[in-house]
């Protein structure tokens, strides 16, 4: 079983940003059916100037370091509604992993709720408003139900990956009720949630750079 430490910190981040750029015209196809198509856009550059920083910089020294610099760039390199909103889950998500150098299954967990609390305190949307949300939910009641029932923490992840996935695939029949893809009411339905389908690809970077 992989330790979640620093090293496997960074690998989540590096994996993050090559498979947002290997998805950014996806993210940006699905943004321009219901939004502005700058998902992929945003992201894309917000990670890359987390890589260029990963590569520039001493290693940060702890999990939490990691994802507390990956916060600080995302604010200040990702506009719209994503950047402060994913801003916010990594700094929530870092605080809450304190000066661990390695992160247990509950730990993962709660980092995981901790990001998904930081997205709904900041954006207050609800389940069912077709966003983000709908894919960090599942993702937060499957990974604590995986460590409750004794999972390993690479399992964890991979149980929160997997609940993520369903959920941005669920988005596609809902009508958005917050974000810019409110606007389109009804005709918001039939298209996944960009930001539900960029969770799922958080995460699933997360679980690949823990063996999953
Ligand atoms: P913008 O809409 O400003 O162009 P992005 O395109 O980068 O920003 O991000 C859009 C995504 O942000 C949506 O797909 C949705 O998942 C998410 N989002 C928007 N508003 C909210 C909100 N209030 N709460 C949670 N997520 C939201
Ligand atoms: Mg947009
Ligand atoms: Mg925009």
């Amino acid at each position: 079983v992989q330790p979640l430490d620093t090293a496997w910190a960074v690998r989540w981040i590096r994996e993050t940003a090559r498979v947002v750029a290997e998805n950014r015209a996806l993210l940006i196809d699905l943004d321009r059916v219901i939004g502005d198509a700058d998902h992929g856009e945003n992201l894309d550059r917000g990670f890359s100037a987390v890589v260029a920083k990963l590569d520039a910089g001493d290693a940060p020294g702890t999990p939490a370091a990691v994802l507390k610099q990956v916060a600080m760039t995302l604010m200040s390199t990702v506009g719209g509604a994503a950047g402060p909103l994913y801003g916010t889950a990594f700094l929530r998500a870092a605080t809450s992993l304190g000066d661990a150098g390695e992160v247990d299954a509950a730990a993962a967990a709660a980092m995981i709720r901790a990001a998904r609390d930081g997205i709904v305190a900041r954006g207050k949307a609800e389940v069912g408003d077709k966003t983000m949300v709908d894919a960090w939910t599942p993702a937060t009641e499957s990974a604590e139900t995986a460590a409750s029932a004794g999972a390993t923490p690479p399992e964890v992840l991979a149980a929160a990956a997997n609940a993520a996935h369903a959920g941005a695939v669920a988005t596609e029949p809902l009508i958005a009720r917050k974000g810019r893809a409110s606007y389109l009411g009804e005709r918001s339905a039939g298209h996944q949630d960009p930001g539900a389908v960029s969770t799922a690809l958080i995460l699933q970077a997360a679980s690949e750079a823990a063996g999953g």
